[in-house]
């Protein structure tokens, strides 16, 4: 189990740990040194928490160098940051890592998108590493349900279907088998969208039943769940949202990192409320304008670092088009206030209460791997 540092992943550790006792969960947390200090705290309580210590992962060409592994790599980039479009940072502190680790080995890894989210999350392409999304209704990967609802696949899940259901919920299920599937690779959006909704009316003839159909499904492929007998999660109906989150941080004792709290500004005489909405790296190119104005306003220090990797004129900027020096003007800052409080009056009125779905709602793309 991946520990980011962040929200989601410390509670999925806290809540399988507490729910499935006799699993014996593996913890790791790919460090790259430049995480806020909530994170390394988050860390700390959780290892006292489950009674476990937390492996930290790192590549072995760091070792001996003295280099946090952000700034190892930077060095051997000279100085190219990392972007949305050129994500080293990802792929070779946290994704290699792991997968050095895994070496191989049939490994199943829990990932923390809960159940009030629309995303996928990072699936490894070793075909040795299974995903599994404990917090969704829906505990299987997408890379499972293309297998599963594959047209050639047909008969022998219609098959399977008869172990679990009968009658009108059979008729049911075999009759969400045979509804179109589109298999256009160039077209993934719109495979994605009917294997959800596929998924979504087949559990709905009941989680655990469909679990099982699944589980059996998989004995006749290569996933590492083929090499078990039997599988605890297959029970489990339990969907996790935002507020269960902070519900299990606060009362197992970990804490919610303090970088959540939203905090109160005022310009120009209105008010508005800013926070950082994900774990990550201080300098994350994910955040927003408004978190890079927390940082300035609430870690000069880290802003301060942060400002020293980019270099302006080869445009090795955090903030495309932008460089830190020009984001901090007084006015800059006065305008990027306003429109947080605009964009979030906007939200307000329509959605959801939290800062948090404020702040990632206008940006769903982000770091799968690092912010859970
Ligand atoms: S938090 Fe952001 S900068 Fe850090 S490794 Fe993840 S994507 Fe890269």
């Amino acid at each position: 189990m991946g520990i980011s540092g962040g929200k989601d992943s410390a509670a999925l550790a806290l809540y399988l740990n507490k729910k499935y006792p006799s699993i014996d969960f593996q913890y790791y947390f790919c460090d790259t040194g430049k995480e806020l200090k909530e994170t390394y705290q988050l860390i700390h309580n959780l290892e006292s928490i489950l009674g476990k210590p937390i492996l930290k992962l790192e590549n072995p060409e760091l070792e001996n160098t003295g280099d946090k592994p952000f700034d190892f790599y930077y060095k051997s980039f000279r100085g190219y940051l990392p972007s949305p479009q050129a994500r080293w940072c990802t792929a070779l502190m946290k994704l290699k890592p792991f997968e050095k680790f895994v070496n191989g080995e049939p490994v199943i890894s829990y990932v923390g998108i809960r159940g009030d989210e629309d995303r996928e999350g990072y699936i490894s392409r070793e075909a040795n590493i299974q995903s599994i999304f404990p917090f969704r209704k829906n505990i299987w990967s997408n890379d499972v349900m293309l297998k599963f609802f594959n047209p050639e696949n047909r008969d022998r899940v219609a098959d399977l279907y008869q172990r679990q259901f009968k009658g009108a919920s059979l008729d049911t299920a075999v009759s969400i088998l045979d509804e179109y599937i589109s298999l256009d690779h160039n077209n993934r959006a719109e495979t994605e969208k009917i294997l959800k909704n596929k998924a979504s009316n087949s559990l709905n003839l009941g989680i655990s039943a469909f679990n099982h159909v699944v589980f059996d499904f998989l004995k006749s492929t290569q996933y590492p769940l083929a090499l078990e007998d039997t599988y605890e999660l297959l029970e489990n109906e339990d969907i996790l949202v935002r507020e269960d989150i902070f519900k299990i941080l606060r009362e197992s004792g970990a804490g919610v990192p303090e970088y959540y709290e939203k905090i109160e500004f005022e310009v120009d005489g209105q008010k508005g409320e800013y926070a950082r909405s994900r774990s990550g790296c201080y300098f994350c190119f994910f955040q927003q304008k408004i978190e890079w104005v927390w940082l300035y306003e609430q870690h000069p220090t880290l802003f301060k670092e942060a400002m020293k990797y980019e270099n302006a004129d080869e445009l090795f900027t955090w903030v495309p088009n932008e460089s830190l020096e020009e984001l901090i003007q007084p006015e800059r800052i006065k305008e990027i206030k306003l429109g947080h409080i605009q964009r979030s009056n906007k939200a307000k009125s329509k959605s959801s209460p939290y800062l948090l779905d404020i702040l990632e709602g206008t940006e769903r793309e982000g770091c799968n791997t690092c912010f859970l």
